[in-house]
Formats: structure tokens, C-alpha cells, sequence
């Protein structure tokens, strides 16, 4: 296991906006706010969700679409840069994993791509540190080089 020790920055609750991506707007409030490094978690509900399955086997991320609304009983996160070897070289990610849950109580998860926002509340806790993920050869994912 790698591990690095940071210091805690700042704190913030977030509303998220009705009718935008959940992560999206995630990432468009760490822009604005110059976030390198954090954590969240959050809830809510969501109109529709996209959620990638990463496959361990052939190293390759498979979506799932639904079209349908979902509370959401858990989005837990980290906030960090892309690595330089990306088309999106630099940009702020906001690594996403959420349970969905319906009205008769079964549930998906995963790795959430995008979602509409219904409604949503979130805890963001910042680090006083600059996290830029790296291809790491053995899972193929952008890791974190800590
Ligand atoms: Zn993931």
C-alpha cells in the first residue's frame, strides 16, 4: 500500500443543482474553488444515471444506462487531476461511486458517470495537497501516485 500524509484544508456543504450532471457540477465547483486534492460524500436523488463496470479482465469500462429516477442512498468520492498521458490532460476529476436505490428498495451501483441531478447534498473536504493520477500498468486505470 502507498500512502502519503496530507493536512485537511478547507470544508464545505454543497446543494447540488436541479437538472445538472451530478459530477459534472462536482467538478465545476472544484474548478472554481482551486481543488487538488479531496474527499466527499453526499445524497440525494437522481432522474436517470449512467454507471460504468470496470472489467477486470479485459481491463475495459462497460456503461449501463437507467432511465429512471433513483434516490441516492450513497456518493462517495475523491477529487484529483487526470494524468498528463490523457486527452484531458490536467483536467479536475471527481471520482464518483454511488448506490442508487428505487422505490422497492433494490439497488444498483457503481462507478457513476453521469447522473441528472433531482436533488442533492454533499460534504467536501479538501486537502492541502496536489493529487495527479498516473497509468498504473497492471490494472490499466489512472491511479494515484502517493
Ligand atoms: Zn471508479
Amino acid at each position: 500500500m502507498d500512502y502519503q500524509r496530507v493536512e485537511g484544508g478547507r470544508e464545505y456543504l454543497a446543494r447540488l443543482e436541479h437538472g445538472r450532471d451530478w459530477r459534472g457540477q462536482i467538478e465545476a465547483f472544484a474548478d472554481a474553488e482551486g481543488i487538488d486534492a479531496a474527499v466527499f460524500f453526499g445524497l440525494g436523488a437522481v432522474q436517470d444515471a449512467t454507471l460504468y463496470f470496470y472489467d477486470q479482465e479485459e481491463q475495459e469500462y462497460h456503461p449501463d444506462e437507467f432511465d429512471e429516477p433513483f434516490e441516492v442512498t450513497a456518493a462517495v468520492g475523491n477529487i484529483s487531476h487526470l494524468g498528463e498521458g490523457r486527452s484531458s490532460s490536467g483536467e479536475r476529476f471527481a471520482h464518483t461511486h454511488v448506490t442508487l436505490s428505487r422505490a422497492d428498495g433494490s439497488a444498483v451501483g457503481g462507478h457513476l458517470e453521469s447522473a441528472t441531478t433531482f436533488a442533492g447534498e454533499l460534504y467536501v473536504r479538501e486537502f492541502d495537497a496536489h493529487l495527479e493520477r498516473e497509468h498504473d500498468d497492471v490494472t490499466d486505470l489512472e491511479l494515484w501516485p502517493l
